[in-house]
């Protein structure tokens, strides 16, 4: 399975540029597409998932013309948006059956072991029964990976799934996402750095609609190697000196201490000590390098 977007542009009425001569490459497996808010992440999965149209470009989907062969996209692909509505008063049980008919498995014994199946894989079958506006937030989520696992796709895309999701449940969807076949190829668009440092051998920086940086999390994490330093703040103060001369990457407090990362490409003082990089440094520094150009 192999999805290959290709220089795909997409100016909005308002005069938004949401997509900018976007390429990229997805094989089979978990793909991470990682940008912040308003980079333009729903705008290409949008795209991809035949919901609205280009100004430019092509995309193919192995040997489907993505933009003109939407019926042909629409059977392989399962889709779970960022907003996904249903029906709130229905239980998961019939509205999963209710979405399966309307993906054309119109064999109700076959539906049927379907359904009940992917109420297993995604381990909503104790609360089947329920109607779904009882459903916590990570149930929904579940069961929008229910409804897109429907009639076997190849190519499944989620959009910014684990927003708004507490940790426990956070993990419970990352593990059901990993356990999906490594056949198939799942696109994870986030803004969360750890879902895609968790789950996804291959990845892509998008940020106001330009893609910045694509490949595996430890090549990008080699673009910054020797290059992050640690620093414990004495003061305040101190910070905004530094500020001044250095890129800091980020603050975080530790036991009641300011620590800082800053990128320096050799060590920027006796007081700094080298860390590893992390992908958050990556993604920070690309994405802020490019807002300043
Ligand atoms: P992301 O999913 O990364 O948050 P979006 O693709 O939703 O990014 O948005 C990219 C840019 O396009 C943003 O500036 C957003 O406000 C704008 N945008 C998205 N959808 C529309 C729309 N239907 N009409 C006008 N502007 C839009």
């Amino acid at each position: 399975m192999a999805l290959t977007i290709t220089n795909l542009s997409k100016t909005y009425p308002n005069g938004v540029r949401a997509l900018k001569n976007v390429s990229l490459t997805v094989g089979s497996g978990m793909f991470g597409l990682l940008g912040p808010n308003g980079a333009g992440k729903s705008s290409l999965m949008r795209t991809v998932a035949t919901l609205q149209e280009p100004d430019a470009g092509a995309i193919q989907l192995d040997g489907i013309d993505v933009l003109k062969q939407k019926d042909d996209v629409r059977r392989v692909l399962g889709y779970l948006p960022q907003e996904f509505g249903v029906y709130p008063k229905m239980s998961a049980i019939d509205m999963l059956t209710h979405l399966a008919i309307l993906k054309g498995i119109t064999g109700a014994g076959e539906r049927k072991t379907m359904v009940e199946a992917l109420l297993q894989q995604t381990n909503l079958w104790d609360v089947r029964k329920k109607a779904l506006s009882t459903y916590s937030g990570g149930m929904k989520q579940r069961f929008g990976i229910a409804q897109a696992l429907l009639a076997n796709p190849r190519l499944i895309i989620v959009d910014e799934p684990t927003a708004g999701l507490d940790p426990a449940e956070r993990n419970r969807f990352l593990n059901l996402l990993s356990s999906i076949g490594r056949d198939v190829t799942v696109i994870l668009s986030t803004h969360i750095v750890d879902d895609v440092l968790e789950l996804c051998p291959r990845m892509a920086i998008i940020a106001q609609g330009e893609m910045l940086l694509e490949g595996s999390p430890s090549e990008c994490l080699a673009t910054l190697q020797g290059q992050i330093w640690s620093h414990v703040l004495s003061s305040d103060d101190e910070l905004k000196a530094i500020e001044a001369e250095l890129k800091v990457v980020s603050s975080h407090l530790v036991a009641g201490q300011h620590e800082i990362r800053v990128f320096a490409p050799t060590k920027p003082g006796p007081a700094y000590e080298s860390v590893p990089t992390e992908l958050e440094d990556v993604y920070f520094l690309t994405v802020a390098r490019h807002s300043v150009n």
